[in-house]
């Protein structure tokens, strides 16, 4: 273990100081950012940890009808505050997808948004690998690589973003507040994590010292709570991340869908939202042949990085299956633990 040291601001202003010096890093719960630091992965020199912030683990609903979350919210506290879940189905449903429970009870919103891609190469410090140590290369491009990136990776890095909770929140026009030394100020999620291009160290739009101090979701994304799904295909029910995900969302009137969502999950470094593909949708009869059609959009671009052209087919059908199962409509409870997404709630596999 590296010498570090640990501060513990008492405001928001404070945090921002101290998290602006070189080699500074936040920490929350620790969940992702604890496990780099004892594998030598990453080596902040000062530790800012914000577990005890005040504002910042409050669920509030605004005047305006949105629904704003503390960055300090736990998943968990999230996932099972039935008016939040009853608003906001799918979102919930990913956030009950990922890691497990006793990681779900101490994992943060923020962190979530923040969690590194899960690249084997990354976390072995004997690899290559160009997040880790720019310019070093990349052992992924020639080792294993079946669960690597289909859509917008580059020669320098194929990782994915392991995120569930991002999938949904990017499908159903998040937004991320964020404060740092120029003040506040707020960005799509769709717009927070970058692709790698030459620089898969830098991973999101934020500057040093800034700080993610809510999400808030807006008040036209509960239009989708009766047609909503999140999908996640995994090497195991519980406790692994996603090789594919899918949340979709619709409005149907007399059988036509009026306004749809869709986003993808463990295809790239960011969640992958194809605007092209729910444009399709819209106007169009709910059915499979339109499905099948708005599938094909979304992963028209997608190439193999590696090992992993499975994953452009299991794509296609796994947004098929999301949106097939969205426009039956939500079901009144979730499974506590979902099954495979191709399965009915009894266990027998059915068609699309
Ligand atoms: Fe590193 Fe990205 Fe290559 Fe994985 S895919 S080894 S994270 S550069």
């Amino acid at each position: 273990m590296n010498r570090f040291d640990y501060v513990k601001p008492a405001s928001i202003a404070e945090a921002i100081a101290a998290a602006s010096q070189p080699g500074a890093t936040y920490l929350a719960a620790g969940t992702n950012l604890l496990d780099l630091m004892k594998g030598n992965v990453v080596r902040p020199e000062r530790l800012v940890d914000i577990s005890r912030l005040p504002e910042l683990s409050r669920i509030e609903r605004l005047a305006n009808g949105d629904v704003r979350i503390g960055a300090l919210v736990r998943n968990s506290d999230l996932a099972y505050d039935a008016v939040f879940a009853k608003d906001f189905p799918a979102i919930a449903e990913a956030l009950l997808s990922g890691a497990s429970a006793q990681l779900r009870n101490a994992a943060t919103v923020g962190g979530n948004l923040l969690q590194r891609t899960r690249c084997a190469y990354f976390y072995d410090t004997a690899s290559a690998c160009n997040k880790r140590t720019p310019g070093s290369g990349c052992d992924a491009r020639q080792g294993e690589n079946s669960q690597h990136a289909v859509l917008g990776w580059s020669e320098a890095c194929i990782a994915t973003n392991p995120s569930d909770f991002c999938v949904p929140l990017a499908a159903f026009d998040a937004v991320v507040e964020i404060e740092g030394k120029g003040g506040r100020r707020e960005i799509a999620l769709e717009a927070l994590h970058l692709l790698p291009s030459t620089t898969p160290d830098k991973e999101t739009v934020l500057e040093p010292g800034e700080i993610i101090v809510a999400v808030r979701l807006p008040a036209a994304a509960r239009a989708f709570a009766h047609h909503a799904r999140y999908l996640k295909v995994r090497e195991r029910t519980s406790y692994a991340f996603a090789v594919v995900s899918a949340a979709a969302g619709l409005t149907i009137e007399n059988g036509t869908i009026k306004e749809a969502r869709l986003a993808l999950g463990g295809v790239a470094a960011k969640p992958w939202r194809p605007h092209a593909a729910e444009a399709l949708l819209v106007g169009h009869t709910a059915n499979a042949d339109n499905y099948q059609r708005a599938a094909e959009a979304a992963l028209a671009e997608a190439k193999p990085s590696g090992n992993n052209a499975h994953k452009i087919p299991l794509a296609k059908n796994l947004i098929v299956r999301a949106l097939h199962l969205a426009a039956l409509g939500t079901p009144d409870r979730m499974p506590a633990l979902p099954a495979s997404p191709f399965s009915s709630p009894t266990g027998a596999l059915h068609d699309a």
